[in-house]
């Protein structure tokens, strides 16, 4: 989706390369691919073997085979001469050769450069920024948070002679980081948003981090930071400083005044006057987020009233893909905050992950840009909806009218505008299908959104995808390459959701699925799950269904095995895969280890089955008290399998560990661990390394807000009463939705606009009565329910699985890419 396109060699140049293997050197290349399963322009892709946690080295045949034909690699990794016809870079490091490349790209362009780095506010700069640059510039911006050593190379890339301003986000997690952000972006303008406590334990010191983040500054003509958050440290860019904060910066904040209509105004003095901004936010982030904007104007020669002006337009940065039941058995993806090439690619690479739905639909606004450009964007929209498994598409827009005939889809439909379509909502006749929302802002997709979502009590579930995939990692980083790893979706994966999760395990191709019951294995086979399924629990009543949708039970005893061999004789199957479970001190289900002789005997005689596994499961396995018991079952199940795996003649999988285990028996992982509760971020070790992330919250909305006088009481059997005059907010969430009664009467806590406040009275079935005495709150506001699920936990004496579990069904699930 470039117009400049490299010749292979000229490529091949800027690299520091080894050698060069060359099919074709009259290659061009305009996209950088590095993940084999999103490939896009694969005939001027270049892909890169980047050795992370997973080794790109192993995917180029995949590559290859969907037609790449230029490849950046290792030396010694793979053998080059099978890949006939393809062009090879041999290089010392593939992410180092990609940043040259980066780099290089860079310095063909003269315009400026804004570069963001800091703690927290980094994204929401970069939007804001855009946002108040528009009018003048376009506008090249980081797509989300690419902001890693990847990300920076790959927005980079995305530099051309369409825009005219640029501004990228460097990210750091670890010393040493930002050498290699600054020399691909070296910025014209450094702009530092914050420094909190993220990313910590990657650095030496706080001293540390501040100093690496500010190598962002080396070099630049102006600086743009807070003095509060540098420290003191020498910030040592060559140009002109431009600071916020207290005495002696450029804007020194003075005060500031919460206005009631939900605005607040900042009042900083500079060069010796009073002025101020206001914004249409009250918190103390969105302030200092826009006054860090305030300071890049200015530096970049802004007048006030300018200024001023466009910070009361302001508007929320939106930067999920969101992902909801729809109507008629459709899911939304909406991902309407914004609508140019990079963000759309990445959507489409999304939709294209989805398997639940037989038909994806694709409703897309104009793009936005210049009318002198028009000809080149609708030609690169048109390539990046190539190979997507687009069925539908819906454009709405006149210059997609202009431009129809280069979208040649077997269903087509074109709108002039938002009124039009919205007219026509009705005879279109969404069905069963996976509609992806991509809209420029000054369409409004949002009234789209809500049309097509299902409607429901607004208590929802919302589930960061991206920290699930984060977690999954991090256990991933504990096991050896070669130890398979099974991801635990039981009870709707720990109330999560089932296929939306399964399918991004299967996405990032975890080895197996586990669920409860025949029912849950079946529902992820209809949604397009082809993973190896163990179910736990294979009811004989299911037995047919679990046949025809190649579900693999797991065998605890005698009478399973018998229904389940007596069953496939019948119909004349063999080798059936079972997973035998072997009860070694749990004392829940399973063989007994006494039952060894038998079981040899038996499945010596029978070919309807072949064992697949053998496995048993932990009972304390996170509990230093119980080590001695943990490793006494360990060695039971040692004995057991060995003695059946000699017994049987083949080679079948062990596994014993679960998320504790994973962490704290190294030597029990075997051949497999069972992945369970760890994967929803919770059930880390106080010593652990691991950085877990937050995969569900729970939220809801206040209802009502009424002023209830001291000695009055709240709620059922008057159980709430009030020692003081009170404000009383009703809340949407009860028992009902697994709210559970037990946080009734102040001992469960919601969030509300940052602040903890505490239940009321009993739990109701539907509602909950919180005391919002002295804290800032507004009906229809959002409510945190479940923060700290650990925390709640213990506060009612129970784990934070049961609390999981236990959101009911009726609460709506709600998907997001952050
Ligand atoms: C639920 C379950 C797991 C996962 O346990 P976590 O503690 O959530 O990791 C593993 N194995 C079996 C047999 C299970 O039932």
């Amino acid at each position: 989706m470039h117009k400049h396109l490299y010749t292979i060699l000229e490529v091949a140049g800027v690299m520091p390369a080894l050698r060069v293997s060359m099919a074709d050197e009259t290659a061009l290349i305009g996209t950088l691919l590095y993940d084999s399963r999103k490939l896009a322009d694969n005939a001027n892709g270049l892909f890169f073997a980047l050795e992370g946690r997973r080794d790109g080295h192993r995917y180029i045949s995949d590559v290859y085979a969907n037609g790449v034909r230029n490849f950046v690699v290792t030396e010694g990794k793979i053998d080059i001469a099978q890949f006939t016809g393809a062009n090879f870079i041999v290089v010392e490091n593939t992410l180092d050769a990609m940043q040259e490349l980066a780099a290089y790209h860079r310095s063909r362009f003269t315009y400026p450069i804004i570069g963001i780095t800091g703690s927290n506010g980094k994204t929401i700069v970069k939007e804001w920024l855009w946002q108040l640059l528009s009018p003048e510039y376009r506008v090249m911006r980081s797509p989300k948070s690419y902001n890693s050593q990847i990300g920076v190379a790959l927005s980079l890339w995305q530099l051309d002679n369409m825009h005219d301003l640029a501004i990228i986000e460097a990210g750091i997690s670890q010393s040493g980081e930002m050498e290699a952000l600054h020399r691909m972006i070296r910025p014209d303008i450094a702009v530092l948003t914050t420094i909190g406590p993220a990313h910590d334990e990657g650095f030496a010191s706080r001293e540390e981090k501040i100093q690496e983040k500010l190598k962002l500054f080396d070099g630049a003509e102006q600086a743009v930071y807070s003095p509060d958050h540098t420290q003191g440290a020498d910030v040592s860019a060559t140009g002109e400083h431009v600071t916020w904060g207290k005495e002696g910066a450029t804007l020194q904040v003075m005060h500031h005044e919460l206005l009631d209509d939900g605005r607040c105004s900042v009042y900083v003095r500079y060069k010796g006057e009073e002025v101020y901004i206001t914004i249409p936010f009250t918190d103390g982030a969105a302030m200092e987020n826009a006054t860090c904007c305030w300071a890049v104007l200015l530096a970049m020669g802004y007048d006030q009233a300018v200024i001023a002006e466009r910070m009361t337009q302001l508007q929320a940065v939106e930067m999920r893909l969101e992902m909801k039941k729809g109507i008629n058995n459709c899911t939304i993806i909406d991902d309407s905050y914004s609508n140019d090439l990079s963000s759309l690619a990445i959507a489409l690479d999304f939709l294209k992950q989805q398997h639940q739905h037989p038909t994806h639909t694709l409703v897309l606004s104009d793009m936005p840009g210049g009318a002198s450009h028009e000809e080149q964007v609708y030609n690169d929209v048109s390539k990046l909806l190539n190979n997507k498994g687009i069925y539908k598409l819906i454009s709405i827009g006149p210059d997609f009218i202009k431009h129809r005939a280069k979208f040649d889809f077997l269903e087509h439909r074109v709108f002039p505008d938002m009124a039009s379509f919205l007219t026509a909502l009705p005879t279109l006749d969404f069905h069963d299908e996976l509609i992806l929302l991509k809209g420029a802002r000054k369409y409004a997709f949002e009234h789209i959104s809500r049309l097509l979502t299902a409607k429901s009590h607004d208590t929802v579930l919302q589930i960061n995808l991206n920290a699930l995939e984060h977690n999954l990692n991090q256990y991933k980083s504990l096991v050896m390459p070669q130890v398979k790893l099974m991801a635990m979706v039981k009870a709707f994966s720990y109330g999560s959701g089932s296929f939306e999760v399964a399918n991004l395990l299967q996405f990032n191709k975890v080895d197996y699925l586990a669920v409860a019951y025949v029912d849950e294995g079946v529902e992820l086979r209809k949604a397009g799950i082809r993973l190896p399924i163990m179910v736990m629990s294979p009811n004989p009543t299911s037995l047919e269904a679990l046949l025809a949708h190649e579900l693999e039970p797991e065998i605890y005893s005698f009478s399973v095995l018998d229904n389940f061999v007596r069953l496939l004789t019948e119909k004349g199957i063999e080798d059936y895969p079972i997973h035998i479970k072997v009860d070694t001190g749990m004392h829940r289900l399973g063989f007994s280890v006494d039952d060894i002789g038998l079981l040899i005997n038996y499945l010596r005689q029978i070919y309807a089955v072949k064992v697949r596994s053998v496995f048993s499961h932990l009972a304390a396995a996170g509990d230093a008290k119980h080590d001695k018991f943990t490793e006494e079952q360990l060695a039971r199940f040692n004995r057991f399998t060995d003695e059946l795996g000699e017994a049987l003649g083949y080679p079948f999988v062990r596994h014993i560990a679960n998320t504790a285990g994973i962490q704290r028996w190294p030597q029990a992982h075997w051949d497999m661990v069972r992945l369970g509760i760890g994967l929803y971020g919770i059930g880390n070790g106080k010593n652990s390394k691991l950085q877990l992330q937050q995969v569900s919250t729970l939220k809801t909305t206040v209802t009502q807000i009424r002023q209830v006088p001291a000695g009055e009481t709240v709620g059922y059997g008057r159980k709430g009463v009030l020692a003081k005059d009170s404000t009383i907010a009703t809340v949407n969430i009860g028992y009902a939705d697994g709210y559970d009664r037990r946080f009734g009467n102040g001992v469960g806590f919601m969030a509300v606009n940052g602040r903890a406040i505490p239940t009321v009275g009993d739990i109701c079935m539907d509602m909950t009565m919180l005391d919002a005495s002295g804290v800032d709150v507004h009906e229809g506001d959002e409510v945190v329910v479940f923060g700290d699920i650990e925390l709640l936990a213990q506060a009612i004496g129970t784990i934070p699985y049961e609390l999981l579990a236990g959101i009911s069904q009726r609460v709506k699930r709600v998907y997001y890419y952050g």
